[in-house]
């Protein structure tokens, strides 16, 4: 048990890709956060990073149509990794890989309300920073505005 595990209350999450054709629920607390910043993670979410929240593949329930999965074999280490999506609006609905059996993750943007994952209640990771774009960091090298610039 980690400190994180012991003072948390037990939670049920839910959320839904963009369009609402498919929905997830949660049956317990994630086991951790991992923010990614592979190549591969790059590539599946358009973005600097994935923020997976990380479960027990059997504490996942999807409702609605079924996710869509696209297979990928890593150039680095031959194993399968498969992410899901909504088959209609075409949003990231989290991934499974051959390297950690039984775990899958939902991505934290995808959830109602994901402000409460929080590295204070959550283990929380970042892993391959080795290809960390640093255009994603509120640096004082760029622009920071609360809302859009244009408004
Ligand atoms: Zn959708
Ligand atoms: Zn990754």
């Amino acid at each position: 048990m980690t400190e994180f595990t012991k003072s948390k209350r037990m939670m049920h999450y839910s959320g839904q890709c963009v369009c609402g054709t498919i929905s997830f629920s949660t049956r317990t607390e994630p086991l951790r956060i991992t923010i990614c910043h592979c190549a591969w993670c790059q590539r599946r979410t358009g973005s600097a990073f994935g923020v997976e929240v990380v479960f027990n593949e059997n504490d996942i329930v999807f409702a609605g149509d079924t996710p869509q999965i696209y297979r990928h074999v890593s150039d680095e280490s031959a194993r399968w990794l498969d992410s899901r999506f909504c088959p209609k609006c075409g949003a990231n609905l989290g991934f499974t890989l051959e390297a950690v059996p039984g775990i899958q993750t939902l991505p934290a943007g995808a959830f109602d309300g994901s402000g409460q994952f929080t590295a204070k209640n959550y283990q929380t990771r970042h892993v391959y920073i080795r290809s960390r774009r640093d255009w994603a960091d509120l640096s004082s090298d760029v622009e920071v505005f609360e809302a859009h610039f244009r408004s």
